[in-house]
């Protein structure tokens, strides 16, 4: 590429409001592309319009201005990039890659009488996998190699190997209601906005090695990838998207400054500098400097 400029990114999903870990996970990735000098963009994830919301995607743009984060470039929206996600799957069928699934959630869960993968995902048994013919109105999946094991390397987590054969098996990249799935979508659109590094939450680290398959399918980098520990509230449960409570919304309502959030994320990230707004700690930014485990939210604000 001869261009090692990193591009951060910052890609919510409109399907809730924003809460404080998505507020950590956003000003991390913000905090590491521009202590680096490099460029965030933004892209809005509103494929799944089934539950995506346009007050979400108004909630979410607010919010990231409210933390003081800015991005580079026009604000892409998934929804908006079905022709290259098309392309995608094309390129993926035309290379034998992809084959067309009838199978119903229930047909497959039960044909399936092994115990799902790790994640309570259910590994799909291939049903589909030597069907003749190309039926009118199906999903579409990936077809794994025999092991489906990948290798990755995670800057917080370290190296890790996944099965996705032992996970989820051959995985679904487009679905019945006719839109790329949400892997297919992330590795496209990661591409044509250039981004080299990727920073969110652990609950989507299993995802990760579908993501580095597809992107050697498709011929595309790999980005490096960072999965942060979620944030616990002071129980140590996860925060839950609809844990309005903890919404920064709530947070805005209840008095809480926005400098208060950064400040609380910054020293959950290992960082030592001074100041009030997100770019007050622009500064380089190490991952090896990120304590582990799952920070708490401060108990004033529960
Ligand atoms: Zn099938």
């Amino acid at each position: 590429m001869g261009n090692l400029e990193v591009v951060g990114r910052l890609a919510p999903s409109p399907t809730g409001w924003l809460h404080l870990g998505h507020a950590r996970s956003f000003l991390a990735a913000w905090w590491s592309a521009r202590g680096a000098g490099g460029r965030v963009v933004l892209r809005i994830e509103d494929l799944d319009s089934s539950r995506a919301r346009p007050e979400f995607v108004d909630g979410v743009l607010r919010d990231l201005q409210w933390l003081g984060l800015d991005w580079d470039g026009p604000v892409v929206l998934q929804s908006e990039r079905r022709e290259a996600h098309r392309a995608a799957l094309e390129e993926l069928a035309g290379k034998g890659l992809a084959y067309p699934c009838v199978c119903t959630r229930k047909e497959i869960d039960q044909a399936v009488s092994a115990p799902h993968g790790a994640d309570g995902e259910v590994v799909y048994p291939g049903t589909c996998r030597d069907r003749e013919g190309s039926p009118e109105r199906s999903g579409w999946r990936f077809r794994l190699s025999d092991s489906g094991d990948v290798g990755f390397n995670d800057l917080l987590a370290g190296a890790q190997v996944d099965s996705v054969a032992e996970q989820v098996g051959d995985f679904v990249i487009w679905t019945k209601a006719d839109e790329a799935a949400y892997q297919l979508a992330v590795v496209v659109d990661d591409a044509f906005q250039g981004v080299t590094e990727v920073v969110r939450g652990e609950d989507l680290l299993a995802s990760t090695a579908r993501q580095a398959l597809l992107q050697e399918a498709l011929g595309l980098h790999h980005p490096n990838w960072v999965h942060l520990p979620l944030v616990q509230d002071g129980g140590g449960r996860r925060l839950a998207k609809r844990a309005g409570s903890l919404s920064l919304g709530a947070l805005r309502d209840s008095k809480v400054e926005p400098q208060a959030i950064v400040q609380w994320a910054a020293k959950s990230l290992g960082m030592h500098g001074e100041g009030g707004t997100a770019q007050d700690f622009v500064e380089p930014f190490h991952w090896f400097n990120v304590p582990g485990g799952s920070p708490r939210v401060p108990s004033d604000w529960l």
